[in-house]
């Protein structure tokens, strides 16, 4: 029998770790999955794609250099998938600091293990829409716009790019950058805005809550469906030679596109009365880089968007409903 190809995900519990695991899986790799929490993980989005059971866990820390060496020392994979991150835009502001650790410095220390301990691993490192923030041109984003990072997630996650084309150049290492755009899917931690909307609406439709708080609604985003973009993860890893490509979909919608969508999914049109805007979820400054052209992905990888807009909005709605209505 062929070996089974061995895959590392970092950030396994998360939106997209389960995700992947489960691609992965369907594709017969033996897949584990670091995990930061000795006590009480939450595999809550395993258990939601009915994975757990397949996952080889690993408990580590992306601020722990000496679990990242040992992990990588014995499991020796042939892919690494470096999911883990403080994710949240917002949170960053109010933590620069631990945000910086696991997002900059962790990836410093997963790439030192990788090319001490197994150095023909491809490594996919998970970067940011938002490293653009605010483009100086108002022209669609490829892979060679400048960057102009505007939260200190952003610059973080700047960090790790540089590091992830620092040691493909310097060290030979098979390393990509996955620059993608948002992605959002029934995983999607409940404090991120397309969840506060999916979970809200469900809530109002089932009388359980009687409105919604938000910030900027004008604020544009190009979201995709998290499931479609974890091809586009595998896909790199796959290519002949490393490189770095950017996900997206290509159309951006507002945040009251999105509240539109989703009151409209349970019949509910005057969607404006059950919605307020709250000082405390306005962000110090916005980043403008919604505009993408995800061209690159398109002709090398082969990869496009099979979810569109409206059909994520109903997923997320539905799961939602299902979620409370199973409560
Ligand atoms: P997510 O749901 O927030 O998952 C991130 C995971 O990282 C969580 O399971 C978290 O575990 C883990 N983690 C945090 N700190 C850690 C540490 N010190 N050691 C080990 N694990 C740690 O994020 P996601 O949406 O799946 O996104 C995956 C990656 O893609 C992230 O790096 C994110 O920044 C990046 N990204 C996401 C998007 C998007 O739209 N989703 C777009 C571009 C880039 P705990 O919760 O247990 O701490």
């Amino acid at each position: 029998m062929k070996n089974k190809k061995i895959a590392l995900i970092t950030g396994i519990l998360g939106q997209d770790g389960p995700y992947l695991a489960k691609l992965l899986l369907e594709k017969n790799y033996k897949v584990y999955g670091l995990v930061n929490r000795r006590l009480k993980p939450n595999f809550l989005n395993t258990d939601f794609l009915g994975i757990t059971r397949r996952i080889k866990f690993v408990y580590g820390d992306m601020t722990d250099e000496t679990s990242l060496k040992k992990i990588i020392k014995s499991i020796r994979p042939k892919e690494i998938y470096n999911l883990a991150g403080q994710s949240h835009v917002g949170n960053s502001w109010s933590s620069p600091k631990a945000t910086t650790e696991v997002n900059s410095l962790g990836v410093l220390y997963i790439l030192n293990a990788i090319k001490s301990y197994a150095p023909s691993a491809r490594f996919y490192q998970a970067s940011s829409c938002e490293m653009f923030g605010r483009p100086l041109a108002n022209e669609p984003i490829t892979e060679t716009t400048p960057f102009k990072p505007c939260s200190p997630y952003a610059i973080s996650k700047l960090y790790a790019y540089w590091l992830t084309n620092n040691f493909r150049e310097s060290y030979g290492l098979f390393c990509c950058n996955g620059i993608l755009f948002n992605h959002e899917s029934p995983l999607r931690g409940e404090e991120y805005v397309t969840r506060k909307i999916s979970l809200g609406v469900a809530k109002i439709k089932l009388g359980l809550a009687s409105e919604i708080s938000l910030g900027n609604l004008d604020s544009k985003k190009d979201w995709g469906y998290a499931g479609d973009y974890v091809k586009a993860m595998h896909l790199m890893l796959q290519q002949k030679r490393p490189s770095d490509y950017l996900v997206a979909t290509g159309q951006p919608h507002t945040i009251r596109d999105f509240l539109k969508a989703a009151f409209n999914r349970v019949g509910i049109k005057d969607w404006n009365k059950y919605v307020k805007t709250d000082q405390k979820f306005m962000r110090p400054i916005e980043s403008l880089s919604f505009r993408a052209k995800p061209n690159k992905a398109r002709k090398i990888l082969g990869w496009k968007p099979k979810t569109n807009f409206n059909e994520l909005v109903k997923i997320m709605v539905e799961a939602d409903l299902k979620r409370l209505r199973d409560k």
